[in-house]
């Protein structure tokens, strides 16, 4: 079991943060590359060394924002050719864009770059980048950077990674989209699948905004998703060697129809393709299960001081509250264990 190390910056909202200035974002970037470097050094028998990465403390979430709503009108064209001459042209003048001010390029600008530095630094060390998804209206935004940048870094490895939520409803299509894009330019795919960390604010967003929600209205057709998605990826895998996944969850149903599909298939267990990751904490007793069984198996890790890794901890904790519940279980398990050690003895 291996340690899955996440920056624990919390985007700044009102008045934005990159109103202040970069210095914030610079030491987001700065602790990503710590991130790497821990990571090179704590799991350095591991087959695959992924780390997380949250784009809002690298991008302002008011400028993806800005460009979700760009992309979702279809300028993409702009925006991609705009993304590929910051990428070539490093310290030099970058073309002027229409849809953002003066201020907002600046930031823009800076902000790619910093994903290049810590982008261009995984690949140098091995490190596989899982970029976080977050709210679904900067989403795309999310999305189209980090599809853009896998056209960089993902010639030989799965370098940039996105994440899907399978309580979206547009999931598996973004999910196809994406693994067509990634064939079609030859490129290693990678995609972490989740279920989602943002029902409730996503479902109140939509009342005020008197939308269809974006998210499943039922935890089971969720979960219907969920499996599907997995088993999209786990059938590409097994005829697909640039293809890779992170199962990310704690559900015990979804972790078995796992493996079921990766013992149908007759994949290695021990395949780099395919990992299994739960929160430090959490669901111990799958993670221990899996690892046994010779499954490769990560514990996503927050590291960062104590001022912000307390609310990105108090975040985490109010979105995992049916996980958290669950946990009794974990100390029954445990409780079971010890009493039969000791009557073992
Ligand atoms: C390694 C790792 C990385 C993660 N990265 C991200 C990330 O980048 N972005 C992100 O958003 N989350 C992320 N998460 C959190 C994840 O999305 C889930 O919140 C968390 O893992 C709980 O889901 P589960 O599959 O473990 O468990 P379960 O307990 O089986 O499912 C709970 C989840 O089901 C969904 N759900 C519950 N009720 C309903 C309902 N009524 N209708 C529809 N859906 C419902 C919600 O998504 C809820 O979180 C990550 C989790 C892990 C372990």
């Amino acid at each position: 079991m291996f340690p899955l190390l996440c920056n624990t910056a919390e985007e700044k909202t009102n008045p934005s943060s990159y109103e202040f200035g970069e210095t914030w974002f610079d030491s987001n970037k700065d602790n990503m590359l710590k991130c790497i470097d821990l990571t090179c050094l704590a799991s350095q028998s591991a087959v695959t060394k992924p780390v997380q990465m949250k784009l809002t403390a690298i991008i302002d979430a008011k400028i993806c924002k800005i460009l979700s709503d760009v992309i979702l009108k279809g300028h993409t064209e702009e925006l991609g050719s705009w993304l590929q001459s910051i990428a070539e042209n490093r310290s030099k003048v970058v073309q002027e864009v229409s849809f953002l001010d003066a201020e907002q390029q600046k930031h823009a600008i800076c902000a790619i770059r910093r994903l290049i530095d810590v982008f261009s630094n995984a690949l140098k060390k091995q490190i596989n980048v899982l970029v976080d998804a977050e709210y679904d209206d900067i989403n795309p935004a999310i999305n189209f950077i980090s599809t853009n940048m896998m056209l960089l870094f993902n010639k030989n490895a799965p370098v940039v990674q996105c994440t899907y939520q399978c309580y979206l409803k547009s999931s598996y299509n973004s999910l196809r989209q994406d693994m067509e894009f990634c064939k079609h330019f030859n490129i290693h795919f990678g995609a972490k699948v989740v279920r989602g960390a943002y029902l409730e604010s996503e479902r109140i967003k939509a009342q005020k905004l008197n939308m269809e929600s974006p998210v499943f209205e039922t935890w089971q057709q969720t979960n219907k998703n969920y499996n599907k998605v997995i088993a999209k990826l786990i059938e590409e895998i097994s005829k697909n060697k640039k293809c890779h996944v992170m199962v990310a969850s704690h559900n015990k149903e979804s972790i078995e129809l796992s493996v079921d599909f990766i013992n149908s298939l007759g994949i290695e267990r021990s395949s780099p393709q395919i990992l299994f990751a739960q929160l430090y904490g959490l669901s111990d007793h799958l993670s221990l299960w899996l690892a046994k069984n010779g499954f490769q198996v990560y514990k996503s890790s927050p590291i960062g001081s104590v001022d912000e890794t307390i609310p990105y901890m108090i975040r985490r904790a109010n979105e995992n509250n049916s996980v958290i519940q669950n946990s009794r279980g974990d100390r029954t398990l445990m409780m079971q264990e010890i009493l039969s050690r000791c009557l073992f003895f």
